[in-house]
């Protein structure tokens, strides 16, 4: 753990160990007495994406094929935390774009969209650093994200809205283009295999 983190870690704990005491609970049960230090190492790995100037690096590669259609995966699990109940928002997210110079390999599209999820998060926000992210890295014809999420701060209080979905999308370029996003939401459909 380097010395910032250690930092983090010792304050988070501190300061959770207050909040388990608001609550009046037993901090001689087993199951809490260690629970801050344990909170505080989930949060260290779970806002891993705050660490400034950690963006992936992500290598292009040159379009020599000159493929010029549309590029996209598919339900790309995602885990995050709602900044604003600090509570979990998960589900999956749909990524693609429209080469002009530039490719990159698909796999990667996973680790950007990990990355802008581990932080207190907006779904509205992640997907569209994601599509931000696509669009200056490889400055494409176009880009797009969807993403679609369940909130467990709709889910288990309040409005109590089991099952409900959420869905954003943000799009770059061509993708203004209706013919175009149709395209893509024609392959969204699609069942998979
Ligand atoms: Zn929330």
């Amino acid at each position: 753990m380097t010395a910032e983190n250690r930092e983090k870690y010792e304050k988070i704990s501190r300061h959770f160990l207050e909040i388990i005491k608001a609550l009046g609970l037993d901090l001689d049960d087993q199951n809490i007495s260690d629970t801050h230090k344990r909170v505080a190492r989930l949060y260290l790995e779970m806002f891993q994406g705050l660490e400034d100037g950690n963006e992936p690096h992500i290598t292009t590669f040159p379009n020599k094929e000159k493929y010029s259609s549309m590029v996209f995966v598919k339900d790309i699990p995602f885990y995050s935390m709602c900044s604003h109940h600090f509570v979990p928002f998960y589900g999956k997210a749909h990524m693609g774009y429209i080469p002009k110079d530039r490719i990159l390999g698909i796999s990667k599209l996973a680790r950007v969209l990990e990355f802008y999820a581990k932080r207190p998060q907006l779904q509205e926000r992640l997907t569209e650093q994601c599509v931000g992210y696509l669009w200056n890295c490889l400055q494409p014809l176009g880009a797009i994200v969807v993403v679609e999420a369940h909130h467990l701060c709709m889910e288990m209080r309040g409005v109590k809205k089991p099952g409900s979905i959420t869905i954003t999308s943000a799009i770059r370029g061509c993708f203004e283009d209706k013919a175009v996003r149709e395209e893509f939401l024609d392959l969204l459909d699609r069942p998979s295999w």
